[in-house]
């Protein structure tokens, strides 16, 4: 048996996914190695997809036009790396000056910088909010699981970036609910086990999925 077993179920007459953990030992990149055949999976109902049944390959309502991605701390360092970046350059050129003003990182956007003919440019690398993000209905255990991951992993990028000096002191006004959001999210998340192994982590392999249950 498979540590990680995703499946579909009807719930109140909707079909959601949702994911059985057969190990208690199974970390991220189980959980990912699980997930990510779903994009590719004509039999999973995506609601934004062609037909509603289709790839995300070719998608014609392609969410990475409009994606808000603050990278996990892993994806982070794997794409400055891959670009032949310091750290600092990467936030310089890719990221969004007026939030990195406000003190926080968001991939440019509308489309995402790194959108290319349609296809994700740096798809190997990236960052578990696009790795889990899927347009179809998840059980409620399912969503709280894999969203706690992908902001505990955006929380450890925020913090490393703040340990290391990369963030200007951020500016008071200008946030969106969004923006606030996130900023109480790392406040609340900044001491939680799951984020120091993401700051602690080689890799996915690394982080104990216990942590997010
Ligand atoms: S997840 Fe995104 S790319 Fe895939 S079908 Fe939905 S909107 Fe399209
Ligand atoms: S990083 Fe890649 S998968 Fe994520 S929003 Fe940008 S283009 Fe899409």
């Amino acid at each position: 048996m498979s540590k990680i077993e995703v499946y579909q179920t009807l719930e109140d007459g909707i079909v959601k996914l949702g994911v059985k953990i057969h190990d208690t030992q199974a970390n991220v990149a189980d959980l990912l190695e699980a997930w990510q055949p779903l994009c590719d999976d004509e039999t999973i109902y995506k609601a934004y997809g062609q037909n509603n049944h289709s790839v995300c390959k070719g998608c014609p309502n392609n969410c990475c036009n409009t994606a808000y991605v603050i990278p996990d701390l892993i994806s982070f360092r794997q794409i400055a790396a891959q670009l032949q970046k310091t750290e600092p350059e990467l936030i310089e050129d890719w990221f969004e000056p007026d939030k990195l003003a406000l003190g926080l990182l968001k991939i440019k956007s509308n489309p995402c910088i790194f959108l290319q003919q349609g296809i994700c440019s740096i798809y190997s690398l990236r960052s578990l909010i696009c790795r889990f993000y899927i347009c179809s209905d998840l059980t409620w255990e399912t969503e709280k699981l894999i969203y706690t991951i992908a902001w505990s992993g955006a929380a450890a990028t925020q913090i490393y970036a703040e340990q290391e000096g990369y963030l200007p002191e951020p500016a008071h006004g200008g946030f969106t609910s969004f923006d606030r959001f996130f900023v109480e999210l790392v406040e609340a998340y900044r001491e939680l086990p799951g984020v120091k192994a993401f700051l602690s982590a080689e890799g996915y392999q690394d982080i104990p999925l216990q942590h997010f249950w």
